[in-house]
């Protein structure tokens, strides 16, 4: 099975730092002479008319940097950019089928790694067999670098020697794919991602059989309930208002285009800011949220089936707003290929809209929402998206979620109601890098996760046991 192993790397020394910058600076820009010729052709332009994005002579590039990367790596960006013009043409293809609802917006051909005012975003790719790993007690990462970079830097070594830290999750496979470096300019740090087979019946954490199911919305992105009866919530009220003021600036800018223009490099701009900031909420929440699943100990997640609940239950209004925010389709495979780095399933299933049902008595027309807070005569109260995602793991499990023995914790920014007063909750916000909210407590021995006697039942009643 394929597996992706996420580290982060260190240079050994100031010249191996300056020496790696080097390299993914000239990966990016010639992923940008590339794409720059790709472009040209795509859209046309005068000295360019009837040729196809595959006649850019790419050959010639690789040639110029060459000495500086490494052949293999010259090869393995070229390669890394037809791979992203390919997918684009097949999303381009997908979004003009109408058939096909997997792709809501426009796609926007591959673009450029930085720009003139910012500088080029370090990022490059080395091929499968120009890379070697040592996983133990001081991992090691060692790559091929080109003779004019090795001079450059005075380094006397062929090949650039890196360390990771931690263990990756895969360390034992039988085959590696193409390492993906870059710099992440957030926390400062270079990150690699390593694609790599491993045999079926190798498993990461044998003991985790714990569940979880998600309710996926636009104000609040994500409500979690899992079996050892943790809640997460990621509020996305702040993100979305962000997104609708820029979608408003778009209309505004495109009102103004003379007739017969559709878009202009301004519109263009805007629209790749506002999917590089959901993009990378979205990575960020994957990220945060299975990490703790994790940590928790589940080995699968349910998300309901939000293509039914659109269409149903949703207004015209909210429908299409979420659609475009949220790109669910896109956020389904980022948590998916995310989860298989934690071995973690994902399942997508087909569900009758759950919002509206108390936990308590079942009743579906009795309820009523008010913003967040759903509230029922038979005397419930509590978070709408929460409790809809509780209601939907039961459903999947047909278990009683478990209680906590442990009280909500006073450190914890969350709420606490009747019902939900034996289970952790905690709530997250988006700060442009991260999803922080208050620290979330590990101080629960592990055998509570797998060994339930373990919970102290007294006066904890799981809402599912009290209807
Ligand atoms: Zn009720």
């Amino acid at each position: 099975m394929k597996r992706t192993n996420t580290f982060t790397v260190r240079p050994l020394s100031d010249t191996a730092e300056r020496l790696l910058r080097d390299l993914l600076d000239a990966s990016a820009a010639l992923w940008n002479e590339i794409s720059y010729q790709r472009l040209m052709r795509y859209n046309n332009e005068d000295g360019f008319e009837g040729e196809d994005v595959w006649d850019a002579d790419t050959g010639q590039l690789e040639g110029k940097y060459k000495d500086v990367l490494g052949a293999s790596t010259a090869q393995t960006v070229t390669r890394a950019n037809s791979e992203a013009w390919r997918s684009f043409f097949g999303e381009k293809k997908a979004y003009h089928d109408e058939s096909n609802t997997s792709v809501t917006e426009h796609p926007e051909p591959p673009g450029f790694r930085g720009n003139e005012d910012e500088g080029r975003v370090l990022k490059g790719a080395i091929r499968k067999d120009a890379y070697s790993s040592e996983w133990g007690q001081r991992s090691r990462l060692v790559l091929v670098v080109g003779e004019d970079l090795r001079d450059r830097h005075n380094s006397p070594k062929s090949r650039l020697r890196l360390e990771v830290a931690g263990k990756p999750n895969w360390s034992d496979y039988s085959d590696q794919g193409r390492l993906e470096l870059w710099y992440d300019e957030t926390d400062s740090t270079f990150r690699a991602s390593q694609p790599v087979t491993v045999s079926d019946d190798v498993r990461d954490t044998p003991l985790a059989d714990e569940k979880a199911a998600l309710d996926i919305g636009a104000n609040n992105l994500v409500a979690c309930t899992t079996t050892t009866g943790e809640q997460y919530l990621y509020e996305g009220r702040e993100l979305f208002q962000r997104f609708r003021e820029t979608t408003r600036e778009i209309a505004r800018l495109q009102s103004k285009l003379q007739e017969g223009r559709y878009s202009s490099e301004r519109i263009r701009r805007l629209y790749r800011k506002r999917t590089r900031r959901r993009d990378h909420a979205q990575e960020a929440l994957c990220r945060d949220l299975l990490g703790r699943l994790y940590e928790d100990g589940v080995d699968r997640v349910y998300i309901g089936g939000l293509t039914d609940v659109l269409e149903t239950h949703w207004s015209v209004e909210t429908n299409a707003k979420t659609h475009n925010f949220w790109a669910f389709k896109q956020f389904t495979e980022r948590l998916v290929c995310t989860a298989e780095e934690y071995d973690i399933s994902v399942e997508v299933r087909s569900e009758a809209w759950t919002s509206q049902e108390c936990p308590q008595c079942g009743s579906t027309d009795r309820t009523t929402r008010h913003q967040d807070t759903l509230t029922c005569p038979c005397g419930f109260e509590g978070h709408a998206d929460l409790t809809a995602s509780e209601t939907f793991l039961k459903r999947q499990i047909e278990k009683v979620v478990r209680p906590m023995a442990r009280p909500v914790s006073s450190e914890t920014e969350g709420f606490r109601d009747a019902e939900n007063a034996t289970r952790f909750q905690a709530r997250f916000k988006w700060d442009d890098h991260n999803w922080s909210g208050k620290p979330h407590p590990h101080e629960r021995p592990k055998e509570q996760r797998t060994d339930p006697s373990t919970v102290n039942r007294d006066g904890n009643v799981a809402s599912g046991e009290s209807a």
